[in-house]
Order: structure tokens, then C-alpha cells, then sequence
């Protein structure tokens, strides 16, 4: 019981920093400050108070609209929080109390910001690379991994996204590369090869969809940041378990 309740408190906690990543989601493409100034509605400039800004709990209960103009408020507001509650979850349930659980808590909630910017504005802020390194060199200080696992995981498929940029001029974004060598930096070798598989098999599902539903033509374009960042969130958690049941398949 009270290992539930811990479990629950943490998660409630990170539906709160969630709450935050919608404010830096939506304040960073449009170059205004996350930390100064209140919250408000975006359509009728309303201040929101405490009681409109509960996680999940003042969506569901204002029936997904504004408390004073009634505008609709999009469903991707809880969603991005309830993110951030399982991102402290999940980092929590693999690392228990350490300094591992926050720096992978972290990580989880700067793929979570990536992805949202990324599908709205089809690029990747650069702030949120510098954010990685840093994360990465924490890491790198608590584990002590293998200088050379690490400096691999850095080009091992940023490299690769690279040469296709270059060859295809600009069919993957320079964001793309720059979040695979912040990552792999962080992941190491094998860890970032795993990410980035997950991340370009599952895009490229996404993408054979839309290609069958729209029958799209011609150029188009389809941020392949999030699904990136997918692979880095479950590699990051679950890396090493993941290859030791793919080898086990094997040996
Ligand atoms: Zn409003």
C-alpha cells in the first residue's frame, strides 16, 4: 500500500512537470520566456489560475473547455501531462531512488517537449540539444561508461542520417541529426543503434500509412523527430533488455 502510494505520488508529480512541458511546448517556437509571466487561455488571453491548471483533473472536469470563454481546449494538453506523469513513472519503476531515475526522468521529458515542437513547427529547438549534452555528461559522471561505447553512439546513426541528408538534399532535417548525436552521446553505442532502429522502423510504418490512407504525392514532408525520440525513451529505459532478449534469439 504504501509502495502504491509512492508509485502514485510520483506519477502525480510528473503530470505536474508535464503541465510545465505544455507551457515550454507551446512558449518556446514562439520565442517567449517559460519562466516569467502567467499562464493564460490562448484564445481568449484569460488568465488561468491554480484551480484551472490541476493536470487532467481541470481538463476532464471543464468537459475540454476554456472556464471563460469556452473555447475548446485540444485533448493534447492532458495527454502531454499524463506523458510526464508515466516519464517519472517509468524512469522511476527501472531506477528506483537515484540520481539515474532524475537524468532518465529528464531525458524522457525533453523527448516528450522534441516531439510536440517538432510536429508543430517541423523543427527541433537547438536549446533542447545543449539540454541532452548536459544530461548526457551527468550520466557519463554517475555510470562511468566506456569512453569509446560513448563517442561511437555519438556518429553511429547521426553519420548515417548525415550522408542521406547530404545525398537527398534536406530529406532528413539537420534537428534529426543533431538529436541523434546529443543522444547517442547519452545512450552509447549499442543503446543508440537500438534507438535509432526502433525510431526509423516505426516512422517508416507511419509514413507506408499515410502514404496507403492519403495516397500522398510528390514531395511531402512528416517530422521524424518524435518517432526518433520514441526510440531514444525506449532504449533509454529498456536498452540493454531489449538486445539481451534479440540475442538471446540467436546464441
Ligand atoms: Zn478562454
Amino acid at each position: 500500500m504504501i509502495r502504491f502510494l509512492f508509485y502514485l505520488y510520483i506519477f502525480i508529480f510528473g503530470c505536474v512537470i508535464g503541465s510545465f512541458l505544455n507551457v515550454v511546448i507551446y512558449r518556446v517556437p514562439n520565442k517567449l520566456s517559460v519562466s516569467k509571466g502567467y499562464s493564460f487561455c490562448p484564445a481568449c488571453h484569460h488568465r488561468l489560475f491554480p484551480k484551472d491548471l490541476v493536470p487532467v483533473f481541470s481538463w476532464l472536469s471543464l468537459r475540454g473547455k476554456c472556464a471563460y470563454c469556452g473555447a475548446p481546449i485540444a485533448a493534447r494538453y492532458p495527454f502531454v501531462e499524463l506523458l510526464g506523469g508515466f516519464a517519472f513513472l517509468l524512469s522511476f519503476n527501472r531506477y528506483g531512488i537515484s540520481l539515474n531515475f532524475i537524468i532518465h526522468a529528464l531525458l524522457l521529458c525533453v523527448m516528450i517537449v522534441i516531439s510536440f515542437i517538432d510536429i508543430d513547427t517541423m523543427e527541433i529547438p537547438d536549446g533542447s540539444h545543449f539540454f541532452i549534452l548536459a544530461l548526457a555528461v551527468g550520466s557519463y559522471l554517475i555510470n562511468q561508461p566506456e569512453l569509446s561505447s560513448i563517442l561511437l553512439g555519438g556518429i553511429v546513426i547521426a553519420l548515417p542520417l548525415f550522408l542521406i541528408a547530404w545525398l537527398t538534399h534536406g530529406g532528413i532535417g539537420g534537428g534529426d541529426i543533431k538529436l541523434m548525436a546529443a543522444s547517442g552521446l547519452f545512450l552509447g553505442f549499442a543503446n543508440t543503434l537500438l534507438a535509432g532502429i526502433i525510431g526509423i522502423i516505426i516512422g517508416g510504418f507511419y509514413a507506408a500509412c499515410l502514404m496507403l490512407i492519403k495516397k500522398r504525392e510528390g514531395k511531402s514532408y512528416m517530422a521524424l523527430g518524435p518517432f526518433l525520440a520514441l526510440g531514444i525513451s525506449i532504449a533509454s529505459l529498456y536498452g540493454p533488455q531489449i538486445i539481451q532478449a534479440y540475442l538471446n534469439l540467436f546464441f
